[in-house]
């Protein structure tokens, strides 16, 4: 029997999104010298709100405020540092189902994720390593020192985590931020400037300054900067990194992915199908870790492949505020033609194309969950990250055959494991070549785990006891 779905939606009224916004600068909101851009929601294609550009100049403003909060902040106690990050932590708590909200609007992702994943993780980033702040001595590192002014620079697809991910851990360890949101979901960091004042945050010490590619090079490029961390495509990071050569500053890189989901015959073939699911059509693909190629061990591949297409049959895509939504907006025309293109390669090139019947909404970016068969290594859509719901399926016999194709790629991220046998587990662990390797489970994520990649995927580790020596003189 099949049940109909009634509408869920989240209520919006708990949003206040202003018409525009400026630039945070030394704790207040100010405007910002280019030409303001809009936001725009990718469910809708409505306007969200006007947001202010920052040129080279508003860049230096923030990293002299950024660099004068230094001598402040790097000075306070540890302990005293914590009460801040603890302070910020509470707020965004309590302040977590209007934050999940306007991310779900800002960024397309369907609220059953932002309000269960994105939030909880952006609070736990910060409860984790407020309690680090106190402790630092007793990380490994001796007294090491704070570096300064880091300069930071974050993707679209988590627009809050990113920016926990990156501004929790550098405030713990007494450094100041600028922090460059991406262009088309400025709003949640923008909430989070409001959330440092209201939690009485020293000015300077986090400055949001929003803006296109240019303002985050100008983030990068500016000498007072001593720190760079950025997530984004592997081709900005080669721009970034050929920036920074040459200069002290320190650089992490978390960069994109091909992840490899090895599915072995002996695996429970109904939790790695929810797991093969989780793995690429969480946040729309959207994903730097996404287990975008699948491997099945060819004897199971028939009973995986009809259980799989079974499941993706019951996705529901559409309004990303309805709480029964699976599959949210695609972030934006830019992204949704990148993933039109691949999967246009894709069938060009020879795979077989499959999605569910589903149908679309008129307005918005959209794009229907989809499986490619019959792909050979060789193909685009094999080796080039899609950022999008698709899967591509490849087949393997041997455990070694499955090494083999998995580490094939210059990406090497994270990648997971499907098994009964513990032992195959930690021999598979021990070969592949991927920052993490998650066994029967996917898209795991927690602040006290490092995160980081190897080959073209960046690096440097983010989250955990690793992730302090980014932010440390060590
Ligand atoms: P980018 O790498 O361009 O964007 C990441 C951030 O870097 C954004 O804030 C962006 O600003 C900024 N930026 C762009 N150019 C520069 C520069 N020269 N110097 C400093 N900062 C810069 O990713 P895209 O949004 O263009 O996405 C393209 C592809 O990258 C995706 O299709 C996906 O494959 C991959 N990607 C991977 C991510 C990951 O987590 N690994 C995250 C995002 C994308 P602005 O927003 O204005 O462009």
């Amino acid at each position: 029997m099949m049940f109909e779905y009634a509408p869920a939606p989240e209520s919006r009224d708990v949003v206040d999104i202003k018409s525009s916004y400026g630039l945070f600068v030394n704790g207040e909101f100010v405007e910002g010298s280019g030409k303001p851009f809009k936001t725009v929601n990718p469910a809708t294609e409505e306007k969200l709100a006007e947001i202010a550009n920052a040129t080279s100049d508003d860049v230096d403003r923030a990293v002299q405020s950024a660099r004068k909060a230094f001598g402040v902040w790097s000075q306070l106690p540890g302990s005293e540092r914590a009460k801040y990050l603890f302070r910020i932590a509470r707020l965004i708590q309590e302040r977590a189902r209007e934050l999940a909200v306007l991310e779900s609007i800002d960024n397309g992702k369907p609220i059953r994720e932002s309000r269960d994943v994105d939030l909880p993780l952006v609070a736990a980033h910060f409860f984790y390593y407020a309690g680090w702040a106190d402790k630092l001595k007793y990380a490994g590192y001796g007294d090491a020192r704070p570096l300064g002014v880091a300069g930071q620079v974050i993707p679209w697809n988590f627009p809050l985590l990113m920016l926990a991910w990156k501004i929790a851990p550098a405030l713990a360890c007494g450094n100041t931020v600028v922090l460059k949101p991406a262009e088309t979901t400025p709003l949640t960091a923008l909430a989070f400037a409001e959330i440092c004042q209201q939690a009485d945050l020293p000015p300077g010490v986090v400055n949001i300054v929003t803006g296109a590619g240019q303002t985050g090079a100008a983030v990068v490029a500016h000498p007072d900067v001593n720190k760079v961390a950025f997530t984004g495509s592997t081709e900005v990071g080669r721009i970034i990194a050929r920036t920074v050569a040459g200069t002290d500053k320190k650089l992490t890189l978390e960069l994109g992915g091909k992840a490899a989901n090895i599915v072995f015959d002996d695996a429970a073939v109904d939790q790695a199908v929810e797991g093969i699911v989780n793995g690429i059509f969480f946040n729309q693909g959207h994903v730097c870790c996404a287990g975008s190629r699948l491997l099945v061990q060819e004897s199971v591949y028939d009973v995986v492949l009809e259980s799989l297409k079974r499941r993706v049959s019951t996705l529901r895509v559409g309004d990303p505020l309805d709480k029964n939504t699976d599959i949210g907006a695609i972030n934006s025309a830019e992204q949704l033609a990148k993933i039109r293109e691949l999967s246009d390669a894709g069938e060009a090139e020879g795979a077989a194309r499959w999605s569910p019947a589903c149908e679309l909404p008129a307005k918005g970016f959209w794009f229907a969950p989809t499986l490619f068969t019959e792909v050979a290594q060789s193909h685009r859509i094999a080796r080039e990250e899609i950022f999008g719901p698709v899967l591509s399926v490849l087949t393997f016999r041997t455990p070694a055959e499955a090494v083999e194709k998995a580490n094939n790629t210059p990406y090497g991220l994270s990648a997971g494991v499907w098994t009964e046998k513990g032992s195959r587990i930690l021999w598979m662990a021990d070969r592949l070549r991927a920052g993490v390797v998650w066994a029967n489970t996917f898209n795991k994520f927690d602040p006290t785990s490092p995160f980081g990649g190897y080959k073209e995927s960046g690096y440097g580790r983010e989250g955990g006891l690793r992730g302090l020596e980014a932010y440390l003189d060590v």
